[in-house]
């Protein structure tokens, strides 16, 4: 194959993803980025010895990440040491009603028969039919360019999806099986992360349980980071320039075909242009009316998945009962979800997650330390105001307070708030955007923004916009798919 020339727009985990996979393929590829930093939504944030990942802190489907760093003949324990988490995460339902989620199938399945007989032989089906659609999904469906239904019409796919329960929710495939609130509420929690409620999400989705349960919550020593600097080592040594504090500012396009792209200080022409900032940004903002394959409207009627409000604390003492993911579910969570997608408004009684990292990692806090996050999530677009965090901060500490058994206020020695306001000044996201676009049944497949324009030749998008969807291990995929169709399409030419 000739030499051809790739510009990638964005260093978030699909454009490193589709920089490195180019390259690897033989293209000169340069990647640039408007912030100082690689990582996208996965920075990180480094004050007084504390270092904070700004962005995912769940690392699930650890295979991703192998069969990703495969692709270029490294292995993950080369790379980063990865320690599985037990509990997975815990779950405050109420003051005295915390549940711990073990590692394993088998204790999951001692939990819930506590709380519920039968629930044990129920989870067993239920899982055994998250597994068929995690292997489905993760092995045949998320792989798919889905630039048309005629990729998923083969019998042996479409007989597969039938058995997915395609057209049920995934709220009535749990309530099927079990009656338990808590268990309900532990078994709906996963779907959060493709950014759209229960009610609303296809029964597909419970290979997020399979993901969940079976594979298990994982984490990267040195937090989300290393992967990131991981990431990084692996593009630069496959030949990718990476080029930090280049903003792109204009797609070229020369008779209906992407030539390169203009940031404020020069001119990067290429053969093919990657967009893997966020998709509504790079339509509206670097491209001709005439070259935007969607339509304002289009975007209006899109379910974006939350925004958030974040807290990044270091506080002088530690919190030895708090485990490393702690979920706070003492509030509703239809409630909290009206307040995001129904009637969009500043949450009335807030469900949050607070990580704290520093109870499996000394790096990332100092001797004594605990190095807290706090993620409430929030509808898009809302108006963010300083006196708006600061409520919710106290509001968030009162509840914290309860579950530590000491007010952290007093002990606060770093404290940085970020939300939607920021979100859109950082990674120019859609209306503060965190998570992308939501994963309901209409934005599913090719329902989603194509990974490939309408109207220019040669220009392409990735990331949590266009397909497979929102969340880590679909960025890093969409990153590879984008690079396999330029790939595929240049040699078939
Ligand atoms: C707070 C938070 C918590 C999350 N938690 C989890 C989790 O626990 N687990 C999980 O799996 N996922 C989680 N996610 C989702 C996950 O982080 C994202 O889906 C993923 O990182 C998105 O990657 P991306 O490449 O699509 O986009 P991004 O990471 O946003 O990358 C896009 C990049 O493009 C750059 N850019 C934008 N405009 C331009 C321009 N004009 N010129 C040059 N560069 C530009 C941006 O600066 C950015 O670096 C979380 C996200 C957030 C925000």
């Amino acid at each position: 194959m000739s030499e051809r020339t790739a510009i990638v727009i964005g260093s978030g985990f699909s454009g490193l993803a589709a920089a490195t996979s180019l390259a690897h393929k033989g293209y000169a590829v340069t990647l640039l980025e408007k912030n100082d930093q690689v990582g996208g939504r996965a920075r990180h944030w480094q004050k007084d010895g504390f270092t904070f990942d700004m962005g995912p802190s769940f690392y699930w489907m650890p295979e991703v990440f192998t069969r990703y760093f495969e692709r270029f003949g490294k292995k993950v324990s080369d790379l980063y040491d990865l320690v599985r988490l037990d509990p997975s995460y815990s779950i405050v339902f109420g003051p005295n009603e915390v549940w711990s989620l073990p590692a394993g199938l088998g204790s999951v399945k001692r939990l819930f028969e506590e709380h519920e007989p039968g629930a044990a032989r129920a989870l067993d089906r239920f899982m055994t039919e998250a597994k068929l659609k995690y292997d489905l999904g993760m092995g045949e469906l998320v792989y798919k360019p889905s630039l048309s239904w005629s990729e998923y019409m083969k019998p042996e796919l479409l007989s597969g999806l039938m058995r997915t329960h395609v057209l049920t929710s995934l709220r009535s495939h749990v309530r099927k099986l079990f009656k338990n609130d808590r268990i309900r509420q532990v078994l709906e929690f996963p779907v959060l992360f493709l950014g759209a409620a229960p009610q609303n999400t296809p029964a597909l989705y419970s290979l997020m349980n399979y993901a969940d349960i079976a594979l298990g919550t994982w984490y990267p020593m040195g937090g989300m980071a290393s992967v990131v600097k991981a990431m990084a080592d692996v593009a630069r040594a496959q030949g990718v320039n990476i080029l930090l504090g280049e903003e792109v500012r204009h797609v070229m396009v020369n008779n209906g075909r992407a030539g390169g792209v203009r940031t404020a200080s020069a001119v990067f022409k290429a053969d093919v242009v990657v967009a893997a900032a966020d998709y509504h940004h790079v339509e509206s903002t670097l491209l001709e009316v005439r070259e935007r394959t969607y339509s304002p409207g289009y975007w209006k009627k899109r379910t974006m998945a939350p925004s958030a409000l974040m807290f990044f604390i270091g506080l002088d003492r530690q919190t030895p009962s708090l485990t490393h993911h702690t979920l706070f579910f003492d509030e509703s969570l239809d409630d909290h979800s009206d307040d995001i997608y129904s009637r969009p408004a500043w949450p009335k009684a807030p469900l949050f997650y607070v990580s704290c990292a520093s109870r499996t990692d000394s790096t990332v806090a100092p001797a004594g330390c605990e190095n807290i996050v706090v993620l409430i999530p929030i509808a898009c677009g809302l108006k963010d105001e300083e006196a708006t965090r600061q409520r919710y901060y106290e509001l968030v500490m009162d509840r914290l307070a309860q579950r530590i058994g000491f007010d952290p206020r007093p002990h606060v020695v770093v404290k940085r708030s970020y939300s939607l306001n920021d979100l859109e000044a950082d990674y120019h996201s859609f209306r503060g955007n965190a998570y992308g676009l939501a994963n309901t049944l209409g934005q599913t497949g090719p329902l989603r923004p194509r990974v490939k324009s309408r109207k220019v030749d040669g220009l392409y998008f990735a990331g949590q916009l266009t397909v497979p969807g929102p969340g880590v291990p679909p960025a890093l995929i969409s990153g590879q798919l984008v690079a396999d169709l330029i790939i595929n399409e240049h040699r078939s030419r």
